[in-house]
């Protein structure tokens, strides 16, 4: 079961120039959370600054009960998964699968029966041994979506990472994203620009634009009731 997230007034600036404005969500443990927003809006800034990749320039971050600002990544029981799915190049699956697992000490037969039990809900059992340029991009995206599950980390971080695949690969890839949600309980924050996408995955959707909240709440209000002109427009409500 994930975990709660604070974010109290926070802000990010890089020099002169402001990023995230006053960033205040309350997520609750285990909810999935969709960061929708046009590019630029500050959904991947926000997301590092979760992950620990980034500095939070004011404000609180609460992974938990726990006042998260000054740890780094390493020590935040995180997993991510980014666009273009970083995968180690000279590695096979399995080895992808298992390498953060062995350096930090996780018993072999426990490595076994992760790698095992990812494997086989993401449909690669039969390709442990290939290596990720012996893959086809759907492949590829589900060895780093198996390589984020084993962790059995509290807070799953997503940045776009359907945004590489064709149609029909997206849409059966969030139906498997939602399986393995309902399984692990984990706190997800799910990082996109689709619109569908957000509606189809978010127990509550956060709308951002020019690094500020526009609304928070469930898809369905979202999209019935938008708080805003620029909400409206962006997720293309009737009237
Ligand atoms: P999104 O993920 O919504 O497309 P980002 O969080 O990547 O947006 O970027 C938000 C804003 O922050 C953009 O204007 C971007 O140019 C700026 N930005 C992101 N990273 C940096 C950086 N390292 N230095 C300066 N500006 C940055
Ligand atoms: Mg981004």
């Amino acid at each position: 079961m994930g975990k709660s997230i604070q974010l109290k007034n926070i802000k990010k600036s890089y020099g002169p120039v402001t990023v995230l404005k006053n960033i205040n969500i309350d997520i609750e443990a285990g909810e999935r959370i969709v960061l929708l927003g046009p590019s630029g809006s500050g959904k991947s800034t926000l997301l590092r600054m979760i992950a620990g990749l980034e500095t939070i320039t004011e404000g609180d971050l609460y992974l938990g009960d726990l006042l998260a600002n000054d740890l780094v990544s390493g020590q935040r029981d995180i997993a991510m998964v980014f666009q273009n799915y970083a995968l180690y190049p000279h590695m096979t699956i399995e080895e992808n699968v298992t390498f953060a697992l062995k350096a930090n000490g996780v018993p072999a037969d426990e490595v076994k029966n992760r790698l095992d039990e990812a494997l086989s809900i993401l449909g690669l059992s039969e390709l442990k041994n290939r290596y990720p340029r012996e893959l086809s991009g759907g492949q590829r995206q589900r060895t780093a979506l198996a390589r984020a599950i084993v962790k059995k980390s509290d807070f799953f971080l997503l940045d776009e990472p359907l945004s590489n695949l064709d149609v029909v690969l997206r849409l059966d890839a969030r139906k498997e994203l939602v399986k393995i949600h309902e399984k692990y309980q984990q706190t997800f924050i799910y990082v996109t620009h689709d619109q569908m996408e957000a509606m189809t995955l978010a127990h509550r959707i956060v709308v951002l634009h020019n690094g500020d909240i526009q609304m928070v709440d469930t898809p369905h209000n979202v999209y019935n009731q938008p708080a805003n002109v620029f909400t409206a427009k962006f997720i293309g409500s009737p009237g």
